[in-house]
């Protein structure tokens, strides 16, 4: 139906000499884990003020991880907001704990806070929030909680790489933070994930994790104190993470810009629910990894599947972030059910992630705007006119 080419809902930006600098790498007798995790993990630890960081073969393995060094084990539970990736809840039944989901804030899409508060318990250990989208939790909020009730944190910073809060880095201050770099994110090294820590002693414990647990003796022999799996991310995978960093402040700059004409130019009748357009006076805040609107369903004659697919036949692709994570059917025997956390399944229910990333124009924006308001003009539920 459409002449112009098809705008997937999201796209990585590679460039001539990040493809050359993996050329490069496969040339050089060294493929896996080596120099360039090195590298990568310096240029991560500049980002976030010094903190020690680590990289890992997937953003879900630093989750794992990350729970392993803050201590969750069997009988604890960790909270975690239901509008949140498959990621963290698996991982935390993973590690033998209970998710205890809560419902999150309409507006930012993040924790709620004082819902979270009331669901502590003697058995929590750790609260994991999601910076839904790139947009960061109320950090002072979420950290005087956990100071308070003597929890540990682990942000899930998968989409807020680049974002600030008060004009700092995500990762550069609290507890544990993770961050991912599959392709969909701001910046990819193809699969990977980092694990930003607290001091040398975790950055150890995380380096003997993600390789067989295997610590090296004074001798030059090997032990395994602690029965560990394999998440090393290789040279190949961290050379394109190396260059994509060097690129994050352009990308998130440019995923700014577009977001800003979504917001100027998306007027479509009925009206979408637009979402939180980042936090006043905190230019670097939102690092936009979505730009997801809520669709009207109410006031339509379409289902959200019929719109997607109206918006396919127009050459546009589109995305969902995320489902109800409490209503999965892994997390059944929790005891959720349907109208448990409103705020969550009402945005399962009706958000679609627009295309946003770095290489499109704003003439593409303004190419999705006219989609959807002509989609959604012509599905308008007809009352008394
Ligand atoms: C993508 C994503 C993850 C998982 O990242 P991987 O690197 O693919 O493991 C976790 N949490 C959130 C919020 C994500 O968006």
């Amino acid at each position: 139906m459409s002449d112009l080419p098809y705008l997937p809902f999201t796209r990585p930006t590679l460039d001539e000499a990040t493809i050359a600098a993996v050329g490069d790498v496969l040339r050089s007798g060294w493929i896996t884990s080596g120099p360039k995790v090195k590298a990568f993990e310096a240029a991560l630890s500049a980002l976030v003020d010094g903190r020690p960081v680590r990289v890992l073969s997937s953003a879900t393995a630093a989750l794992e991880l990350a729970l392993h060094v803050a201590g969750v084990g069997p009988g604890d539970e960790v909270i975690t907001p239901a509008m949140t990736f498959f990621a963290a809840p698996n991982m935390i039944v993973r590690v033998g704990a209970t998710p205890v989901f809560v419902d999150v804030e309409p507006g930012t899409r993040n924790l709620d806070l004082e819902q979270a508060a009331a669901r502590i318990g003697p058995r929590t250990r750790a609260i994991m929030p999601t910076h839904f989208g790139g947009l960061p939790c109320d950090m002072d909020a979420l950290y005087a909680l956990a100071r308070e009730r003597g929890l540990r944190v682990i942000e899930d910073a998968a989409l807020a790489i680049g974002s600030t809060w008060r004009g700092r880095a995500i990762g550069s201050f609290g507890d544990l933070c993770v961050f991912s770099f599959h392709p969909n994110k701001n910046i990819t090294s193809i699969e990977g994930g980092a694990l930003v820590v607290n001091d040398e002693r975790e950055a150890q414990r995380v380096e003997a994790l993600r390789f067989h647990g295997i610590v090296r003796l004074p001798d030059g022999t090997r032990d395994v104190t602690e029965v560990a799996s394999k998440f090393n991310l290789p040279d190949v995978n961290a050379v394109v993470g190396l260059r994509q960093l060097e690129q994050l402040p352009a990308f998130n700059a440019k995923r700014r810009v577009l977001a800003r004409r979504y917001f100027d130019r998306l007027r479509t009748d009925p009206p979408l629910e637009l979402p939180h357009p980042g936090y006043p006076g905190e230019a670097e805040g939102h690092s936009f990894n979505l730009f997801a609107p809520l669709l009207p369903l109410a006031a339509l004659t379409i289902s959200r599947a019929q719109f997607r697919a109206a918006l396919e036949a127009r050459g546009i692709g589109t995305g969902m972030s995320y489902e109800a994570a409490h209503l999965a059917s892994a997390f059944a025997r929790f005891g959720y059910h349907r109208g448990d956390l409103p705020h969550t399944e009402r945005i399962a229910d009706t958000t679609v992630t627009l295309p946003l990333f770095p290489t499109m124009s704003e003439a593409d924006v303004d190419r999705v705007c006219a989609a959807c308001a002509d989609v959604l003009g012509a599905a308008r539920a007809t009352t008394a006119s």
